[in-house]
This record gives structure tokens, C-alpha cells and sequence, in this order.
């Protein structure tokens, strides 16, 4: 049985690219009752996993049902960390779900169009001005790409705005962008920004944000109606409540066959579990994730063939991506460090590939090519969703719109 609090896998390295209105919502995500169609032994159930009574083997849900297990597998992967600081939490906009990535969508295109309408210049500066905390891949992504939106659509579908008059700043704490990445590829992408108008501040924390303003290191107030949250992520940890192991980031800590500390009848994947590799904990991305899900499912068919367990997991580093922009994105793959055309070439490639479902990946290629040959961003609607009671029953709040969940 397959529980989660959403009825669809999301593929969140296109996340960005909804928030900067160049793809759909449906076309990075795929119902899992569609993935599992053709396997028969898979039940899908929504609902949020709010606890585990780890010594009756019981798992607890939202709507008050429980759910026996004999081997659980926990992938609950991350969620906003804004470390403790409230005011960060309820000021700044995450970019961690697909109903953050709208949104933000639909935030940033009410700010424009209340900039086109401002009574002064110093106002219309406000709702011009965004503000990305964090220069890690998100941060950049959605920078380059947010430019690349701003350039695109004022001035030509905005005649009241001109795209010199918008101002996008990346803060990011460490000394350069893309701490995970070789040097060399981070002052790339701080270059590559710095060349489509993008303010890049390094060294430098966001301390205080208000629905005005943003407050920086050495107190520097900078006016703005925009905070992108993409500084912090930590496990989401559906057993909050017990006394195991957790790493220094809160991860939870398992063995060398990727069993919990203690419990050999549940597994934990992904950002939320603790892995050693590499020399060091395993990085919260994708590459690991799939292939600790993988190790684990072989581990499983084992198991209830009576056979011996497999070998320890290894992790396969098959290395990391991101992309600024168009012809623009740098890649650490085996070694080889690529930037620029090859690298954009590259993780288009990748990208696709890793895309669920052939509908996806052919309207993903048509809204790239589009965007590509047309410089245009066409799926600019602002939608508000009113709450709807039945949805509501079935997909309650997530935990991330808190800072202390
Ligand atoms: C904006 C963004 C961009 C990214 N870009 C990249 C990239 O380019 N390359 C890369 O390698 N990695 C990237 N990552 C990281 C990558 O998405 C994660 O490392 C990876 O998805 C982790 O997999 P996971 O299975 O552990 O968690 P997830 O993929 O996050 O899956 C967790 C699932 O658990 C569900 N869930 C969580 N809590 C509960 C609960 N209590 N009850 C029920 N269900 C629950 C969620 O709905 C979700 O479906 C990005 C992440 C983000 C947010």
C-alpha cells in the first residue's frame, strides 16, 4: 500500500518553471493511481501519515485511519526549514510543492500587475523588486528563469513597465552560489546571472522580512513585496515523536542496508533518511533517493523469498545539474565539469528523460521550444482557488507552511 498526503508524484526539478509560468502544473506531475494502473499488488491510498506506533507495526493517518504494516519503507523527503524564525516562515514564499510553485506563480504576476498601476515610482520599485534567499540550484533556477520572464513580458505585454525597471537580488549566506557544485561552475552561474540583470549577494543573510521589506546582513533594508524561500529544507519526519537516532540534520539514521537504527522492519529513502557515501552523508537530491527506493524494493522481494539479505547499498554518484537559463546551465557529470550550451544541452536531455509519462514529456519539449523559438510565456493566469471542504478532507495542510511544523 502506497500512502501520500498528495494523489500525485511530482517531479520538482521543474518545479521553478510552473513558478515562472513556462509549464502547466499537470505536465511535471502524474496521478500515482496511473503510474500503478497495470500493477495489480499496488493500493494507493491519500492521506497524511501523522505518526508510526513503530512497537504495534501501526501507521497513523490524518483522517483517523490506521494502516498495519509488516515492512515500512518511510520516503517522506523534506520540507521549508526556516529555522525556527516565524516571521521568515509567514513573510517569505516557499517553492517546495506544486500549490507553492502557483502560488508564487500567481503572486508574482499580481505584483506586476499592480506595479503597472502604481501611483509612483517608489512603489512601482517595490512590487518590481524580488528578493531570492538562498543561491543553491533552486535559487538559481528560479532566478534565471524569473529574468528570463521579466525580460520576456515587460515593456511587451506591459506598456506601462519597462524590464530595466525590475530588480531580482539572490542572497545567498556562503561566499559564492552553488556551494554543492565546483567552484568554477558557481562563479559560472553568478556570471550567468549577473549577465541577465540579476543582483548576486554573497556572503550575505536574510535576517528579517516583512510584507514591505527584507532586512540583510549589516541591516541593509531592501523595499520588496517578494521573499523567495529557498535557503533551508529538513526532513520531514513522521516519527517526530520518538527517541531514534536523527544526524546532525535532523535526518533520520539507518543502517548499512538502509533499516532504521534499531528497527529492522522499516526502511528509510530518501532526503529524509541519513545515508553514509561519498564520504559524508549522501546530499537531499534525486540520484540517491531512486536508488535507495530501488535497493530497498529488491531487499523487500528477498525478504519474502526467504533469501539472504542483499549487500550493503552503495550509492552510484552520477553527478549534479542546474540550469540559468536559456543555452545557460552548468553540470558536474563523472568528473567532466560542463557549462554553458553543452551543459543547457545536457540537462534538457536529462530532464526529459526523467520526465513520468509520454504526454508529459512531449507538451514539456512543445512549452520549451515555444518558449525557445517565440520568447513568449503564454500560461500567465492568476488563479485563486477557494478552499473546497471535500479536497480539504483528503489532502490536509502541509506541514512546511509553518516554521515549526
Ligand atoms: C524546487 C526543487 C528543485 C529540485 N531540483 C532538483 C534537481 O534538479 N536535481 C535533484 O537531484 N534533486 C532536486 N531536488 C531535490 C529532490 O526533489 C529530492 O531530493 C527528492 O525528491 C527526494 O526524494 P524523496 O522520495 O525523499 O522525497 P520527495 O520526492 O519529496 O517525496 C516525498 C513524498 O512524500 C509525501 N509526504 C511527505 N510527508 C508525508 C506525510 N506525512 N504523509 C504522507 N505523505 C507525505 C510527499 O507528498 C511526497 O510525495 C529539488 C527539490 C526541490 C524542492
Amino acid at each position: 500500500m502506497l500512502l501520500d498526503r498528495h494523489n500525485y508524484h511530482l517531479f520538482t526539478p521543474l518545479l521553478y518553471q510552473v513558478a515562472t509560468s513556462l509549464l502547466n502544473p499537470s505536465d511535471i506531475a502524474y496521478p500515482f493511481r496511473a503510474v500503478f494502473r497495470r500493477s495489480r499488488n499496488v493500493r494507493f491510498r491519500q492521506a497524511a501519515v501523522t505518526g508510526v506506533d513503530l512497537k504495534r507495526r501501526v501507521v497513523r493517518t490524518h483522517d483517523g485511519g490506521d494502516v498495519p504494516y509488516d515492512t515500512l519503507v518511510l520516503a517522506t523527503g523534506s520540507e521549508n526549514d526556516y529555522f525556527a524564525n516565524e516571521e521568515l516562515a509567514a513573510h517569505t514564499l516557499g517553492m517546495k510543492t506544486l500549490s507553492e510553485a502557483m502560488r508564487l506563480r500567481n503572486h508574482v504576476l499580481a505584483c506586476l500587475e499592480i506595479a503597472a498601476r502604481a501611483a509612483s515610482d517608489e512603489e512601482r520599485r517595490e512590487w518590481l523588486t524580488f528578493v531570492i534567499a538562498g543561491g543553491g540550484p533552486t535559487g538559481v533556477e528560479y532566478a534565471g528563469a524569473l529574468a528570463e520572464l521579466l525580460r520576456m513580458v515587460l515593456g511587451r505585454d506591459y506598456p506601462e513597465l519597462r524590464p530595466e525597471q525590475a530588480r531580482i537580488v539572490v542572497v545567498e549566506g556562503l561566499d559564492r552560489l552553488l556551494g554543492a557544485f565546483h567552484q568554477r561552475l558557481g562563479a559560472y552561474a553568478a556570471r550567468a546571472l549577473r549577465d541577465r540583470g540579476v543582483e548576486v549577494r554573497t556572503s550575505t543573510l536574510v535576517e528579517k522580512a516583512t510584507d514591505e521589506a527584507v532586512v540583510v546582513s549589516r541591516g541593509e533594508e531592501i523595499r520588496t513585496r517578494t521573499v523567495v524561500w529557498s535557503a533551508g529544507v529538513r526532513p520531514a519526519d513522521p516519527l517526530s515523536h520518538h527517541e531514534v537516532r536523527r544526524s546532525r540534520r535532523r535526518r533520520l539514521e539507518v543502517d548499512e542496508r538502509l533499516r532504521l537504527t534499531g528497527h529492522a522492519d522499516v526502511f528509510v529513502i530518501g532526503d529524509a533518511a541519513s545515508v553514509s557515501g561519498n564520504g559524508g552523508e549522501l546530499p537531499m537530491l534525486s540520484p540517491p533517493a531512486m536508488q535507495e527506493g530501488r535497493y530497498v524494493a529488491r531487499a523487500i522481494v528477498r525478504r519474502l523469498g526467504a533469501d539472504p539479505d542483499p549487500k550493503p547499498f552503495r550509492y552510484l554518484d552520477k553527478g549534479t545539474m542546474a540550469t540559468i537559463g536559456r543555452r545557460a546551465a552548468v553540470a558536474d557529470v563523472h568528473g567532466f565539469k560542463l557549462a554553458g550550451t553543452i551543459g543547457w544541452l545536457a540537462w534538457l536531455l536529462v530532464h526529459i528523460y526523467y520526465l513520468i509519462g509520454f504526454r508529459n514529456r512531449a507538451v514539456v519539449l512543445a512549452s520549451w521550444g515555444w518558449d525557445y523559438l517565440r520568447r513568449d510565456r503564454p500560461i500567465r493566469l492568476i488563479l485563486r482557488s477557494e478552499a473546497d471542504r471535500v479536497a480539504a478532507s483528503v489532502e490536509p495542510e502541509p506541514r512546511e507552511d509553518s516554521a515549526d511544523g
